[in-house]
């Protein structure tokens, strides 16, 4: 039996795996995460040991042919080493670009970054994070001087007075955790939930705000506005703790209730039923999630909610706050350790001169040899394959096809590449357009670190043997980097990595250099920043200051702008998307669980919607935009909001539909919101 973690969300639920032949998930109450609640993804999640789907060897796509044969290692990796050393000669470093992944370990991910900027040299490096939870990284950057997603523990939760969900179903998505928003409850707290939708979380809420979509900026901004006019500011706090209230003092005067009425479509009455729970509490924490970030106004709409918890003298408090809630199971750590385009290790900026130097002596190469910044997520793909952009992509922990917005454009732009390697467990839609698959290791099959949604670095430890043939995601970048003749070694065994990835954080704003594996085991994870071994770790963050220059959180005076597409004569209603329980992301991973598939795509929408359409629950309908189409039978439910469709993601279709309007900021894709229209299929 052996302690180990959820292969999904990033709640990282402790679990015991037992048996090798049939292995099987049983409970670990001791973790103090998730208690041994866990929720069906958890409970199946050997499901995919073991599956006729798996890879276990590398496929290899013959040019004459065009079909995969399978091939051993030595000629695969032969073949992309070759291939990258042809085009590199060709075209320059750049010319080979690199994607990762938020469920990637905190070892691979740093290591990713490594390989990128040492071995090959290039810029051309960013994860599919971007499009996770960017927006609120960004925005707590600028707000506090550091991002770390919850800078308290989840279990704070039951000890505040009223939690502010923007945007976020956790009920659905990491159901244990909605355990804390009961005994909340249970305390006489209340829950407020923001959402198009009223959702499973909606439904243990006290109140229920259904903004249009897109317009979740605008509510705070009116949340502002009563909070200013009704003297409910906490002065002294905003005084002492914080800079830049007077401009957002200026800016949210003309947010008056009945203009926030117009914009948001949140009736007077329920935005001051909002501001009465906010002022009548003494604890407030203030929580978004994708529904606030994903949005080409991602960044500042989560500013105005920190504003929001910054004007009640929330943040920086015990027991009060805001934080974001991370999506993939490593969404936190995957963005601190190197593989973003503009980061090194240790959330250091990779244009600062001094982040250079550390990083480039820990890694024994000159830090004037190291690349400067890349392009992020969607603008790296945008131009795949064209004179500007590179020829060759390698993708580790990315389904890109399933989970990219505009995903028909980005598949042609993957299609377009000289080559494109994808390492993954299963033939996923990515892997099958691929010129070379590498079979990787998963979950139980392998050690590492992963940073769960609060800044606990927990250890998943290796329960299963992988099967014959294939690899860990490190034993591939090591056997690259050897026939790449890179300057310096590349470790395989995840605890030496671990070690030099405490030594490049060192002193950075993610400090992991006092944490080990031994630690974490006998801690039950470790909360960042931990400098040294005698450091405790630190749960709550910022109860001494914030982390900018003057210790003083920034408020930010924002503006709505609106969503990139509003609807119009040809696209009326709002589509936006999102997760169900039984299915993770791209659903590469639980779309082959079997225990997993009684879910499957549909479009949700309002029964006020179907009769105009002249369809029913079950009936086949159409959702088209600007992008794109896609056909899946109807969910018509009466907790939407009549003008909006909800479609999940995790299957080919949705993301042919969203838009690819980037955060100025963060760059992250507008995948929340765009017009659309739908019909009932097959109707002209
Ligand atoms: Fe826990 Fe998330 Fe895994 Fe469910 S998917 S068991 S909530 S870590």
């Amino acid at each position: 039996m052996t302690d180990t973690h959820c292969p999904y969300c990033s709640l990282q639920c402790g679990m015991k795996v037992t048996g090798r032949r049939s292995p099987e998930v049983s409970a670990w109450p001791e973790f103090p995460v998730n208690e041994g609640a866990l929720c069906r993804k958890g409970w199946t999640a050997t499901g995919l040991v073991g599956s006729r789907e798996r890879l276990t060897t590398p496929l290899l796509r013959d040019r004459a042919t065009g079909e995969f044969r399978p091939v051993g290692w030595d000629e695969a990796l032969g073949v992309v080493a070759d291939r990258l050393r042809a085009l590199r000669a060709a075209h320059g470093p750049d010319t080979v670009g690199v994607f990762g992944g938020g469920g990637l370990t905190n070892e691979k991910a740093y290591q990713l970054g490594k390989f990128a900027r040492v071995a090959l040299g290039t810029s051309q490096i960013d994860y599919n994070g971007r499009w996770c939870m960017s927006s609120a990284a960004s925005a707590g950057t600028k707000a506090f001087g550091l991002d770390r997603g919850l800078p308290f523990p989840l279990a704070d939760l039951e000890q505040t007075d009223v939690v502010v969900l923007v945007g976020s179903n956790l009920a659905e998505t990491m159901p244990p955790a909605a355990r804390h928003l009961d005994r909340l409850r249970e305390r006489g707290g209340r829950v407020v939930v923001v959402d198009p939708r009223v959702t499973a979380t909606a439904e243990r809420a006290d109140l229920v705000v259904q903004p249009v979509p897109g317009t979740d900026l605008a509510l705070a901004l009116g949340v502002l506005h009563l909070l200013v006019a009704g003297g409910h500011v906490d002065e002294e706090y905003v005084a002492t703790r914080t800079t830049g209230f007077d401009d957002v003092r200026r800016a949210v005067a003309a947010w008056w209730p009945e203009r926030v009425e117009r914009v948001t479509g949140v009736p007077v009455e329920e935005l001051r039923a909002l501001v009465a729970l906010l002022t009548g509490a003494d604890k407030v924490v203030v929580l978004t999630a994708r529904g606030a970030e994903q949005h080409s106004q991602g960044t500042d709409t989560v500013l105005a909610w920190i504003d929001v918890a910054l004007a009640l003298g929330q943040c920086g408090t015990t027991y009060g706050g805001y934080g974001c809630l991370t999506g993939q199971g490593n969404g936190q750590g995957g963005r601190e350790h190197g593989q973003k385009a503009d980061q090194l290790p240790g959330y250091r900026m990779i244009d600062d001169p001094a982040a250079r130097e550390h990083v480039a002596g820990v890694w024994g190469v000159p830090a004037d040899q190291l690349p400067g910044r890349g392009r992020s997520a969607y603008e790296l793909l945008d131009v795949l394959g064209t004179p500007t952009g590179p020829q060759a992509l390698l993708v580790f922990g990315s389904n890109i096809v399933v989970s990219a917005p505009n995903a028909t454009h980005v598949t042609r732009r993957l299609e377009s590449l000289d080559l494109l390697v994808v390492a993954d467990l299963v033939l996923s839609e990515t892997a099958a357009i691929a010129d070379v698959v590498l079979p990787v290791t998963q979950w139980a099959e392998e050690t590492g670190t992963m940073t769960n949604l609060e800044g606990r670095v927990i250890l998943r430890q290796q329960a299963l043997t992988p099967p014959t043939g294939v690899r860990s995601d490190l034993e591939v970048l090591h056997g690259l980097a050897v026939r790449l003749e890179a300057p310096v070694p590349f470790a395989t065994d995840p605890e030496e990595v671990f070690a030099e990835l405490g030594r490049a954080s060192a002193g950075g704003r993610a400090d992991y250099a006092g944490i080990t594996y031994d630690r974490i085991r006998a801690e039950h994870g470790v909360f960042w920043p931990c400098p040294d071994a005698d450091h405790p770790g630190t749960p709550r963050m910022f109860l001494d200051g914030f982390a900018t220059p003057d210790g003083r959180a920034r408020f930010h005076a924002v503006e709505h702008r609106g969503a990139a597409e509003q609807p119009c004569a040809d696209y009326p209603l709002h589509l936006t998307t999102g997760r169900v329980l039984a299915q993770y992301q791209s659903g590469a991973q639980t779309r082959r669980v079997r225990a997993l598939t009684d879910t499957g795509p549909f479009v949700e929408l309002h029964p006020l919607l179907a009769r105009r359409l002249g369809t029913a629950d079950g009936e086949p309908v159409t959702v088209t935009t600007r992008r794109g189409s896609m056909t899946a039978p109807a969910r018509v439910v009466a907790t939407i909001r009549p003008d909006t469709v909800f479609v999940p993601f995790h299957w080919v279709g949705a993301n042919r539909l969203t838009n690819d309007a980037l955060d100025p900021s963060s760059r992250m894709p507008e995948f929340k919101v765009c017009a659309a229209s739908v019909m009932a299929a097959g109707r002209a």
